[in-house]
């Protein structure tokens, strides 16, 4: 059985102070939540949060022992050198980050990201240690032109080129997020989201092997609410959620988690 992976991705919310009185609410409830954590315990879940840059400290010194994951939404490919304004794979690790998200579609679509960067920054976070929550999803115009497998596809390939399976078994999460649903409101159905979770599997089957596609964790994100997640669970291709607006609230990400026990 395949672990489940709960994020949140703050997005440029929640600055140092406002992470500390995240956390200070949300950790003890996590941790008092025994569905929940016996759920981590036994590594059939695992709960991450993806916080700016800025907060990365306050959140990793709030999470303590309890076992939440803490995350960066982007990193650089280079250690270091003279790219004013980016961070690195060293640097985040140094934070204590384990995580990292790379090719959210913010990145793609507004800070224009290519396919030949993410493939950089995912051997780059590899290459550190850090697990990187690899996205892809097509556009609404995609969708409707019945392109949305074509572009997956594209995404998907060009992102893990020449990796080792095992790493992406392993060491790699990938995040089907269709555009047109995130922050939007609305919520891809189930089994829309299965399908083309399901062809990311088959795919990953096919470039690296049965066994690597099996174990793969793949998320689906836009607009997860505590009232979807179970449904959306329910599917036989989907091991997670990687959720941007209702992760902002304690209550509201706690409801997603405690949806997702198993
Ligand atoms: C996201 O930011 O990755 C996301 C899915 O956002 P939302 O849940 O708000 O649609």
């Amino acid at each position: 059985m395949r672990k489940r992976f709960i994020a949140g991705n703050w997005k440029m919310f929640n600055g140092p102070t406002a992470t500390s009185e995240f956390m200070v609410n949300f950790v003890p409830k996590l941790i008092s939540s025994k569905d929940i954590a016996e759920n981590i315990k036994s590594k059939k879940m695992e709960v991450a949060i993806f916080a700016p840059f800025v907060s990365l400290s306050a959140a990793v010194k709030a999470s303590g022992s309890s076992s939440l994951i803490i995350g960066a939404q982007n990193m650089h490919w280079e250690k270091s050198g003279a790219f004013t304004g980016e961070i690195s794979a060293p640097m985040l690790k140094e934070l204590g980050c384990t995580h990292v998200l790379i090719g959210h579609s913010e990145r793609r679509h507004i800070f224009h990201e290519t396919s030949e960067e993410l493939h950089k920054k995912l051997n780059a976070a590899l290459e550190e240690g850090l697990i990187p929550v690899f996205c892809v999803g097509e556009l609404l115009e995609d969708r409707e032109s019945g392109s949305t497998f074509d572009v997956i596809r594209k995404q998907l390939l060009a992102g893990l080129k020449g990796m080792d399976g095992n790493d992406v078994a392993n060491n790699i999460i990938v995040a089907y997020e269709p555009v047109w649903a995130i922050g939007t409101g609305k919520t891809a159905s189930s089994e829309d989201a299965q399908e083309v979770c399901a062809f990311i599997r088959k795919l990953l089957g096919d470039t690296f092997g049965e066994g690597i596609a099996v174990k793969t964790l793949i998320l689906y994100g836009g607009s997860v609410k505590p009232e979807n997640t179970e449904a959306i669970l329910s599917m036989a291709d989907i091991d997670g959620v990687l959720v941007g607006g209702a992760s902002l609230k304690p209550d509201s990400f706690l409801g997603i988690a405690k949806a997702a026990v198993q």
